[in-house]
């Protein structure tokens, strides 16, 4: 029987003002938001009465390069959308959840503090390569994505010994080779440190109104050859694809090797991919039945990582809570 993982998370999308302008987003806006506590608060009572244990706090990369947000910042008492962040980790861990922050790519100082208030970190690498930033391609207007910030990213983490999840955007216009070559350069940077606990492997989908609209989809042979070579080259690190972006074909992913279906929220939507609903995870149950395949619950930090004694800070009593009394550290 093959186990596969997933996480049940309330997803947090704290403000859609981003620094970065990727051609094919369909969550940035110019007219942003910024989630209030209270409102926070209320999403988090709610995941933890369906069941989550992960708060997953994401939004656009440095969002306080929007005056509206900085400003909101301000009255709230916060110098920046990391001060106001470790908040709301508290107030996710108070409330029985373990915080997941994708904020884009930060600095060596914000991880570090940070790491006292999550069970692990995120950033997609998405691609490496440089030919994406040039004129006219998708990254051209988003600095935050350059690769060398990117990989800069992971591997302060790696120097912070905090588990971390990056992963591949597929189909945004790279060639296979530079597929492969971004799961090199993770591999470099993962023999130094052995962090990075997970490997997303993400279709990208057409958003209306993005100048990325009318692109075409990644096949399923290119995500096929991307989790085949994740497998392949970084060995022990686990490979996750999102059933929502793949909703009848997950299980095809899997016997090439993916591991883990991501996490999902029962109580929140993708608001990343508006138009891709997570599905219930009894539905997801019969699927996985029907595939000789069975779904196991994991927390936001791997088993390895909580038994390498790679957690702590305020995390850790809630964390070992979780592992010992539910026996989430299963492998
Ligand atoms: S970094 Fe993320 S939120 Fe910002 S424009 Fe790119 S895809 Fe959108």
């Amino acid at each position: 029987m093959t186990v596969v993982t997933y996480s049940r998370n309330v997803f947090l999308p704290l403000s859609n003002a981003c620094r970065n302008k990727c051609t094919y987003c369909g969550f940035r806006s110019s007219e942003p938001t910024l989630m209030e506590r209270r409102e926070v608060l209320s999403f988090l009572e709610a995941g933890r009465k369906a069941g989550a244990k992960e708060a997953l706090f994401t939004f656009g990369e440095r969002p306080e390069s929007n005056e509206g947000v900085r400003k909101k910042l301000h009255e709230w008492g916060y110098g920046s959308m990391t001060e106001y962040l470790l908040d709301l980790c508290r107030d996710a861990i108070k409330a029985g959840l373990l915080p997941h922050t994708n904020a884009g790519a930060l600095e060596y100082d914000e991880m570090k503090a940070l790491k006292e208030v999550n069970a692990s970190l995120g950033l997609m690498l998405e691609s490496a390569s440089e030919r994406l930033c040039e004129s006219g391609m998708p990254h051209e207007q988003s600095p935050g994505k350059k690769p060398d910030v990117r990989l800069a990213v992971i591997e302060n983490a790696g120097r912070l010994e905090i588990p971390f999840t990056t992963g591949l955007l597929i189909g945004i216009g790279e060639i296979p080779e530079e597929m492969h070559a971004s799961i090199w350069k993770l591999k470099e940077i993962n023999e130094k440190y052995g962090h990075i606990q997970e490997v997303i492997v993400q279709n990208f989908k057409p958003k209306v109104g993005t100048p990325m609209e009318g692109s075409p989809e990644p096949g399923q042979i290119e995500m096929i050859d991307a989790v085949r070579a994740v497998r392949a080259v970084l060995p022990g690190v686990h490979v996750q694809v999102p059933p929502n972006l793949n909703p009848t074909n997950w299980p095809v992913f899997v016997k090439e090797g993916a591991s883990d279906l991501g996490g999902f929220s029962q109580t929140t939507h993708d608001y990343i991919n508006p138009e891709a609903a997570w599905p219930l995870i009894d539905k997801l149950k019969i699927i996985a039945g029907e595939n000789g395949i069975t779904l196991r619950e994991r927390l936001p930090i791997y088993p390895e990582f909580i038994k390498r004694g790679w957690y702590g800070g305020e995390t850790g009593e809630l964390i070992e809570k979780y592992a010992n009394k539910e026996g989430l550290v299963n492998e």
